[in-house]
């Protein structure tokens, strides 16, 4: 044994892609943070073979100044975050600095930003930089990730289908197109449109595209306050539920995470409404100081750890019940006489 030694960044890369980069979608979802945290208005995913092949996503946000861009790939190297303080009061999406390293230790990248001045284009091949020369100089970031996972074989290998795979993805469009109703998003996969919103601020025209038109006729506004958090969104009446949990969308400060006691919030706003197994359909969006949340819990930062769970539980519960309580639940007497 030669001891110990701390390892190269090539090496600590690859390790911290294995929490960061799980699968295709999971590039997809970083990628897609990023450009949100850019300010895009306009978000284009296209993906091939599931992504296995290839993931191209185009933005246009404010860019990466031409002489920080090899900068981006670095460890820990990020601009949203300086001081201890920021990390306990996260306002971005992202604040790691580990998706770029990563996401370019395990595959080929191309790279393309502008900030609206003369931009610059870098190519990474297992994340050394192979080549560099100015770009296009139109506002924003094109990023192509292709040859996924060429350098890890068993994470090659535990992927699935691609068909598999490319439902991943489009859960992954399907949240973020819910999370920013005033973001344009077009997915496309294997050259097929699968997912288009207008970026007009419509919720629940997002809610029709992305679950159905009827589903989207049973749903009705939820909204609510307490001292700390602000509940808005939509929930389907207790005439439509599914079989399943997973038709309840929270997301905080616009990040999707799970949370089994907020979930549960939202079943008991529906109190006895709801047929024994049988689960709402909701999409909840809560707003909060971000100092209420501990974003850094998980890598993927699904889960978050609240400071006061149990308030923003009762918030949801009131705010659910509100509903129904305003709506006849009672079904018409029939007029026949
Ligand atoms: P993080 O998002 O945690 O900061 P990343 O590795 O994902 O870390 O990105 C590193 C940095 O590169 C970001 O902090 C940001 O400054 C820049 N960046 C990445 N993607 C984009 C993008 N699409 N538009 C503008 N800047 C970007
Ligand atoms: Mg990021």
């Amino acid at each position: 044994m030669a001891g110990i030694q701390q390892l190269n960044d090539a090496l600590s890369n690859k390790i911290a892609a294995g929490e960061v980069v799980e699968r295709p979608a999971s590039i997809v979802k970083e990628l897609i943070e990023n450009a949100i945290d850019a300010k895009a208005k306009d978000i284009l995913v296209e993906i091939e073979e599931g992504g296995l092949r290839s993931i191209r996503i185009v933005d246009d946000g404010i860019g990466i100044e031409k002489d920080e861009l090899e900068t981006a790939f670095l460890r820990h190297a990020t601009s949203k975050i300086k001081t201890d303080r920021d990390l306990f009061s996260i306002r971005t999406l992202g604040f790691r600095g580990e998706a770029l390293p990563s996401i370019a230790s395990v595959s080929n990248v191309n790279i393309q930003s502008s900030t609206g001045e003369d931009g610059k284009e870098l190519q990474l091949a297992g994340g050394e930089i192979t080549s560099s020369k100015p770009a296009h100089a139109r506002r924003g970031t094109t990023i192509e990730v292709t040859d996924l996972f060429y350098n890890t074989p068993a994470r090659l290998k535990y992927l699935k289908t691609v068909l598999t795979e490319s439902g991943h993805v489009s859960d992954v469009l399907n949240r973020m197109a819910l999370a920013y109703p005033d973001i344009r998003f077009h997915y496309v996969s294997d050259g097929k449109t699968m997912l288009q919103t207008a970026g007009n601020n419509d919720l629940l025209q997002v809610i029709a595209q992305v679950y159905g038109r009827q589903t989207a006729a049973q749903m009705v506004a939820v909204e609510g306050d307490s001292l700390d958090y602000h509940v808005s969104g939509f929930v389907a009446k207790p005439e439509l539920t599914r079989a399943g949990r997973q038709y309840m969308s929270i997301y905080i400060n616009g990040r999707y995470i799970r949370n089994y006691k907020l979930a549960n919030a939202i079943q008991q706003g529906f109190h006895t409404l709801l047929p024994i197994g049988r689960f709402p359909v909701a999409i909840l969006k809560l707003e909060m100081d971000p100092v209420l949340i501990d974003v850094n819990v998980h890598p993927a930062k699904l889960e978050v750890r609240l400071s006061k769970e149990d308030e923003l539980a009762e918030v949801i519960r009131t705010s659910i019940k509100k509903v129904f309580a305003q709506q006849t639940l009672i079904p018409e007497p029939s007029k026949q006489a």
